[in-house]
């Protein structure tokens, strides 16, 4: 016994579970079931009534009058769920026709007028919540009026009429059988219907959100199949493109397809592993849809033939432009770097250009005092042009700091003549008079990069070696090269004694600054690294090295 009670209390649970979960979907084809139910149960009563009931017992007759109200309980059901239903989306609004029946039975029984027909009022309810259960068999709530209209019935015959209990299986079994067979279906299809539509939805869900569209390409017949999902991606309803080979050529950009076809042969020829291939193919509106198509051969003939080939296709626009806007973000960082690296270069550049402004005009000075001196001229004019010269390098360096294009610019170029043109316009000159500066084993060597890049790398990597070993007593910073295998290595040590562990890991994060605010943007090192990468070398953090210590690293020409 209570074996027999938990699995009903699970029964009972799983189906109060399901009423609970439909979907909107669901209930706009349920309630389309409305209408051909309505219709069917017209089509089944009215000859009924026009051949048995009136003939029988005429149109004055209790029998047929109780008919007749019974019925406009019912079609009020009908209208009013087909009404309501619209506006209040509840299953129980569905239900709304078998409620009117029992409604209309139990209005009839509970009238002394129609007291004696009482068997006959049970029996039609339950016809009714019957034959609406089995066409309505997606509507949960009538699996519920059913059991509802056979027990009421049931428990008012045995304990208000006191009939036998043999006597109402009697009367009532077949009913009572039709009843349990016709709830079990109901139940089993609702839930059935339920999971398949979840399963539907889940699996549309998954294509639409990896964007895949699926095709099937039968190599015997080069019958070709492509599904609604691979259709959409390129702006077509399922019906607007027809299912051949030639479509697809003919939206295939022409130099694509020779592709397409090369990836088909390797992957037939073993030469790799699965078909992958990109390409792009026309939307409808004209432009061009980047694809990544992936395929393989699922089926093979008794000679180990290919026989059926299917795939996928995937738009990567999303994925471009995603790219695109990293790209642009990284431009502007850069840009917004650059422009902090100006900055500090500024002080630097003006205690620069002061300098030789004051050697011209002390030397002007001295030309006007006593310009006749032997030889005056010219050593002043070569103090001049020394100068000048000067400042032309660093408003030559300075200039290239204004380029705006965005692309590399990379050739053959001298690191040592990097370095120390580097070392010209960093802030180093500023307040460079007490820190002592190291040039160690700085050769001849050429590396293939963008000049300004790799300036921008080591300004950054000198201004930050300059702010770290001020707050030491005896300030140096050294500037060293060597070399290892295909690799250049820069290294800007200075007496700093290193960085805190705890922050290391964080150095090359943007916008990563232990410096107040307005003066360090944090950029620095995270571009210069970037910098570094597009170069296809590195730069990284000496650690344990006593110092602080940056490494540079380059690919030699
Ligand atoms: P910013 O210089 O604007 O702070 P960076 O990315 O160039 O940005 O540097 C990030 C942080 O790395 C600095 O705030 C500093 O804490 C640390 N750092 C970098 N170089 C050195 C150095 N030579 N000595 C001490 N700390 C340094």
């Amino acid at each position: 016994m209570p074996v027999i009670l938990g699995l009903m209390k699970k029964g009972l649970e799983k189906v109060l579970r399901n009423l609970n979960t439909f979907t909107a979907e669901d209930y706009e084809e349920k309630r389309q079931l409305l209408i051909p139910t309505f219709v069917l149960a017209f089509l089944f009563f009215f000859p009924y009534y026009l051949i048995i009931v009136i003939p029988a017992h005429g149109v004055d007759s209790i029998i047929f009058k109780d008919d007749f109200f019974s019925g406009i309980f019912v079609i009020s059901g009908f209208l009013s769920s087909w009404f309501f239903s619209r506006y209040i989306k509840s299953e129980f609004v569905l239900g709304l026709p078998s409620i009117g029946c029992l409604c209309g039975s139990i209005y009839f029984m509970l009238n002394p007028e129609f007291n004696e027909l009482k068997p006959y009022l049970w029996t039609y309810s339950k016809v009714l919540a019957l034959i609406f259960g089995i066409i309505l068999t997606g509507i949960r709530f009538y699996s519920i009026l059913i059991v509802t209209a056979i027990t009421l019935p049931f428990v008012v015959y045995l304990f208000i009429d006191h009939i036998p209990i043999f006597e109402i299986l009697e009367r009532d079994s077949v009913i009572y059988m039709m009843s349990l067979i016709t709830v079990s279906i109901v139940y089993k299809r609702s839930v059935a219907n339920h999971t398949r539509r979840r399963e539907k939805n889940e699996s549309e869900l998954l294509k639409f959100s990896s964007e895949l569209g699926t095709w099937k390409w039968n190599l015997t017949n080069n019958d070709v199949y492509f599904d609604a999902r691979y259709k959409e991606i390129l702006g077509y309803e399922d019906h607007e493109l027809k299912n051949d080979l030639e479509t697809w050529k003919n939206l295939l950009e022409e130099s694509d397809f020779k592709q397409a076809e090369v990836a088909f042969k390797d992957y037939l020829e073993g030469r790799s592993p699965h078909y992958e291939v990109k390409f792009r193919m026309k939307h409808k509106k004209g432009h061009w849809v980047p694809i990544i198509a992936k395929g393989k051969i699922v089926e093979r003939n008794s000679q180990g033939q290919p026989t059926l080939f299917v795939g996928t296709h995937f738009d990567f626009s999303i994925l471009e432009e995603l790219t695109q806007s990293l790209e642009n973000e990284k431009l502007k960082l850069v840009q917004a770097s650059k422009m902090a690296t100006l900055g500090e270069m500024a002080a630097g550049v003006a205690h620069e250009i002061n300098n030789p402004l004051a050697i011209i005009s002390n030397a002007n000075n001295l030309l006007r005092r006593d310009p006749g001196k032997e030889g005056r001229i010219q050593e002043t004019t070569e103090m001049v042009q020394g100068s000048v010269d000067r400042i032309a390098k660093i408003v030559k360096g300075l200039k290239k700091y204004c380029r705006v294009d965005s692309e590399m610019e990379k050739k053959n170029i001298n690191i040592k003549k990097i370095i120390l043109e580097s070392l010209d316009i960093s802030s180093l000159n500023s307040k460079g008079t007490k820190v002592r500066l190291i040039k160690d084993k700085l050769v001849d060597q050429d590396v293939f990069c963008d000049e300004l890049e790799i300036e921008q790398v080591l300004i950054n990597l000198l201004n930050n070696a300059l702010y770290g070993s001020l707050s030491t007593t005896d300030p140096w910073i050294e500037v060293s090269m060597a070399r290892a295998d295909n690799m250049i290595e820069v290294m800007v040590k200075d007496s700093g004694k290193g960085i805190s562990e705890d922050i290391v890991e964080d150095l090359f994060n943007p916008f990563f600054t232990t410096k107040p605010v307005n003066e360090g943007t944090g950029l620095g090192l995270s571009i210069a690294r970037g910098i570094a990468m597009d170069h296809k070398g590195s730069l990284t953090y000496q650690l344990n090295d006593g110092h602080t210590a940056f490494v540079l690293n380059l690919p030699i020409s």
